[in-house]
């Protein structure tokens, strides 16, 4: 069962501002609200970009994802899931073949070590079966809350974190819905204020629709607020530079 959200009605919550505004956790929420509309008019099938057929497929090409485009991971992938189909064909591969593979991904010695270890934890722990809880994914190796909630989410259908990427971290300060957390790499603390700030049956669409708005829109070097549709409800518009 999904994690019951964080109540968002508590007083503290209520008294809390943010960065950027002096807004009550009231205002700041109904104005979410508009963003999510925002989102849902720009992207209305935001879904995962990275190729995948079963969850298995969707738990490696996000560990391989970590510091690289989703777009690289899916010219590594149709080959990668052709050689290892199984959770225990990755158990038992070989380091040497793994890594020459999945070497145009970054990282790839460490990320070869985290999908060996995460077949083997499969098939030791877990009967050779993806874990449908935070607490079982969590346990596999090079597995953060980012990647569960992405399995959680987009496999899986459960409401039970919200994805903080790099866009995401970046976007949540932009648009002033974190304030607890100083920079847009303090993925707990965003990822909290988030789960409080929408509803629970909006996370992963919203996680889905942010990464989208951040590539296409609000990227990271020139956010394009003069076409922003968001920008009416975004306090960093025009103000980026
Ligand atoms: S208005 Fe500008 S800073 Fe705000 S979300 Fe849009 S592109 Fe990003």
């Amino acid at each position: 069962m999904a994690k019951k959200p964080k109540t968002n009605k508590t007083k503290k919550a209520a008294n809390r501002v943010g960065p950027k505004t002096r807004e009550s956790f009231d205002v700041r929420r109904k104005r979410a609200a508009k963003i999510t509309r925002g989102l849902r008019r720009l992207y209305p099938d935001a879904d995962c970009a990275l190729q995948h057929r079963s969850a298995l497929n969707l738990l490696v090409s996000t560990i391989l994802s970590a510091q690289c485009t989703d777009d690289r991971v899916n010219m590594v992938t149709p080959a990668l899931f052709k050689r290892y189909k199984t959770v225990s064909d990755f158990a038992r591969a070989d380091k040497a073949e793994l890594e020459d593979m999945i070497r145009s991904t970054g990282f790839f010695r460490n990320k070869t070590k985290n999908i060996i270890g995460t077949g083997r934890v499969l098939t030791e722990r877990f009967g050779g079966k993806i874990p449908d809880t935070m607490d079982g994914l969590v346990q596999l190796p090079g597995v953060s809350r980012k990647t569960a909630n992405v399995v959680l989410g987009t496999w899986f259908k459960k409401n039970e974190g919200f994805v903080v990427d790099t866009h995401i971290g970046r976007l949540a300060h932009r648009l002033a819905l974190t304030w607890q957390s100083r920079d847009d790499k303090d993925a707990v603390k965003i990822e909290q204020d988030l789960m409080e700030v929408f509803p629970q049956k909006d996370w992963t669409y919203l996680g889905h629709a942010l990464i989208w708005h951040g590539r296409k829109v609000c990227n990271a070097r020139k956010p394009a607020c003069d076409r922003c549709t968001l920008a009416d409800n975004c306090p960093s518009a025009h103000k980026c530079d």
